[in-house]
């Protein structure tokens, strides 16, 4: 267990890390993630001892360590840049941890090459035992890295951007790979990131980090579908951001109402709708209840396409779209169409989060019945696989 009590840290009189406090649970996976220049660092590093903190404490499993150094917390660390030693074999590498232990507590020499051969059969490289770290794959020497890390057992393992020189390709699969690891070792473990979709894909509990400081905590799944604030809105992912006023418990987006029964005590404000593009449903043109578009470039990727589109009154947005629905419609640039918002979250003027409000919830107009179409192979109607693949969480 990991507790981080009010945390604070000035770099001359900058403010790297203000107020900081978080409970990490005995064997959960953390994310810290945040723009370069958030903090993510600084505070990794204060929970390995590494740095000391100006106030607050450290907490581990219920001991304090705010004076302990980096041995005496027994973490692994693991760094952006491998931090091997080239001179020495990666078994040797991987075995450094134990053999500079004191005598007392230092296992027999044939016992620390057996932890450090299975070491590297858990991280699959178990054959590259006798090579040298420069005859590695960037790949391959951050899983000797990360066997270094383990091999002394550590009660937390840390891990500041682990794949951030990696390609894409060998990212996507150490970190799935990490996952797995982190699933069978069940260490407590926390992971320094910049990239939101490797945050959501490996941690338990996701740390959105802004300016030193906490921005929202909570599963991938709540940070992603109901982010707290702009700010994490709008750095989890593409988003539109629509402005709209609040009148009456309704919002009104570009012409459109939608009823909004939480804002009891709000009376004429303006409001900011965010809408991510998989939730901008595009429609045949002219559909009740959607608003007017125009298509300005389309982009296909594979499965499915992006839009950039223009919409009166709110500028030009981006719209994704499966490629069923985009040839069912036959869109190409210049296309007339319709969309239809159907997941927003919307903040007042003041900041402050505001309900999330579906299209089912809409007061001026039922929601349209989807035409008839033949079944799939699944047996599944055809209009709901449709709407399944164009993003709709409904
Ligand atoms: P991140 O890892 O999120 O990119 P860091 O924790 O490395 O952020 O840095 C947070 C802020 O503190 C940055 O503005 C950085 O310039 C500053 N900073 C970090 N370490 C030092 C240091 N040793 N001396 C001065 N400023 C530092
Ligand atoms: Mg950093």
């Amino acid at each position: 267990m990991i507790g981080i009590e009010h945390v604070s840290k000035t770099f001359g009189r900058f403010p790297a890390i203000n107020d900081v406090s978080l409970d990490i649970a005995e064997g959960e996976l953390v994310a810290l993630l945040g723009p370069s220049g958030s903090g993510k660092t600084t505070l990794l590093r204060i929970i390995a001892g590494l740095e000391h903190a100006d106030q607050g404490r450290i907490v581990l499993d219920g001991v304090d360590a705010t004076n302990m150094g980096a041995r005496e917390r027994h973490v692994g660390f693991v760094f952006q840049h491998y931090g091997l030693f080239r001179h020495m074999t990666v078994l040797a590498n991987v075995s450094f941890g134990l053999d500079i232990r004191p005598r007392r507590s230092r296992p027999s020499r044939a016992d620390r090459t057996k932890r450090a051969r299975e070491l590297l059969d858990l991280v699959q490289i178990g054959n590259l035992g006798d090579r040298y770290p420069s005859q590695l794959s960037g790949g391959q020497r951050q899983r000797v890295a990360l066997a270094r890390a383990l091999a002394i057992e550590p009660r937390i393992l840390l891990l500041d951007e682990p794949f951030g020189a990696l390609d894409a390709k060998v990212r996507k699969e150490l970190r799935r790979w990490l996952r797995e690891l982190h699933d069978t070792l069940k260490i407590t473990g926390v992971f320094v990131t910049h990239d939101q979709e490797e945050a959501l894909e490996v941690a338990d509990r996701v740390v959105v980090m802004n300016q030193g400081a906490i921005e929202q905590v909570g599963t991938p799944t709540e940070v992603y579908d109901a982010p707290g604030t702009p700010f994490v809105f709008e750095f989890m992912g593409h988003v539109n951001s629509l402005p709209c006023t609040v009148h009456n418990r309704e919002i009104t987006v570009g012409g459109i109402r939608f009823a909004a029964p939480e804002y009891q005590e709000v009376e004429d404000d303006f409001a900011v709708a965010f809408v991510r593009p998989h939730a901008l449903e595009v429609v045949a043109p002219g559909t009740d209840g959607s608003l007017a578009a125009t298509v300005l470039h389309e982009l296909v990727l594979g499965p499915t396409v992006r839009l950039d589109i223009r919409v009166e009154k709110l500028g030009v947005l981006e719209a994704e779209i499966s490629r069923i629905v985009h040839d069912e419609l036959r869109i190409k640039r210049g296309s007339r169409i319709g969309i239809i918002p159907r997941h927003m979250q919307t903040f007042l003027s003041g900041g402050n989060a505001g309900p999330s409000v579906r299209m089912e919830e809409r007061r001026d107009a039922p929601p349209p019945t989807p035409p008839q179409m033949p079944k799939g192979r699944t047996g599944r109607p055809l209009s709901e696989i449709m709407r399944r693949l164009s993003g709709r969480r409904d």
